[in-house]
């Protein structure tokens, strides 16, 4: 079964979207100086909230995806002529380590793109600053009327500040985040699961109409469980997933440095390390 966006995906990823319009209704006084000093103070709150939700994410949903993974594993397994024996399910230190390495991965790139917010909107302050003051310098250099120059910075400035601003990604940034971690942890409950039980080998699941080359690449392919940068998710969106393998694994792929793969796949593989 591939990873699906449950529904406390959904709610992390709507905080991001509506964290990332508070701050942008925030930054539109940048461009008046009674205003702008306190910008940064009224932002804070907005980013400690969305850092407290994330980190809430990280330590209780994502485990529930990793748990789903897994126990679809042990479904599936269980429906499989070919394996036979007792089944593993019990969630063992192993399972707990990696699910912890996933969770402070998520946690560090999260991290990135509300660090990248706080130094933008310093940025922005800082840049508008500079605008506003350089502004009043032509306006009393060039005896030009005083209003005329600030009505100028008002309607472009904050035009500018915009188009090459970072932080209105930051809703597509935790939107993108946020698919990758819950595929990774839904696909690696499920790899932890089939290689305790003694799976070896899985072939790759993806849409046949998966938009990237990588995904369309990688589908049918029979790969070694142990190379985790093998197994998807390969990219945010395609949600593609793997089912056990107990055919003839002489053609298998066992490391991402295998001539047969194509270098531009290689590339996105390796990106995963
Ligand atoms: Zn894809």
């Amino acid at each position: 079964m591939p990873p699906r966006i449950s529904p406390a995906d959904r709610r992390l990823i709507t905080a991001y979207t509506e964290a990332a319009l508070r701050i942008e209704r925030q930054l539109r006084d940048v461009s008046d100086p009674k205003r702008r000093d306190s910008i940064k103070a009224r932002i804070e709150p907005i980013l400690s909230e969305l850092e407290a939700i994330t980190a809430q994410y990280l330590r209780k949903d994502l485990a529930a995806q990793f748990k789903r993974g897994s126990q679809e594993a042990v479904d599936t397994l269980r429906k499989m002529k070919e394996f036979r024996g007792d089944i593993k399910e019990s969630f063992t230190q192993l399972h707990k380590e990696a699910l912890q390495v996933l969770a402070d991965g998520a946690a560090k790139s999260f991290g990135v793109g509300i660090r990248g917010v706080r130094g933008e909107v310093e940025r922005m302050i800082s840049t508008a600053t500079k605008q506003q003051i350089q502004a009043e310098i032509l306006a009393a250099d060039a005896s030009g009327s005083k209003a005329a120059v600030k009505d100028i910075f008002e309607k472009q400035g904050f035009a500018s500040f915009r188009s090459d601003s970072r932080t209105w990604n930051l809703d597509h940034y935790a939107s993108m985040i946020t698919h990758t971690i819950l595929a990774e942890a839904h696909n690696t409950g499920a790899a932890t699961r089939y290689a305790e039980n003694g799976v070896e080998f899985v072939r790759i699941i993806e849409r046949e109409t998966a938009p990237d080359a990588c995904c369309k690449w990688m589908r049918g392919k029979i790969v070694w469980l142990g190379e985790r940068r093998l197994l998807n998710p390969f990219h945010p969106n395609c949600f593609g997933s793997f089912a056990p393998y107990f055919g003839d694994t002489s053609q298998a792929f066992r490391s991402i440095d295998d001539p047969r793969i194509p270098k531009e796949v290689r590339k996105f593989l390796a990106r995963k390390s």
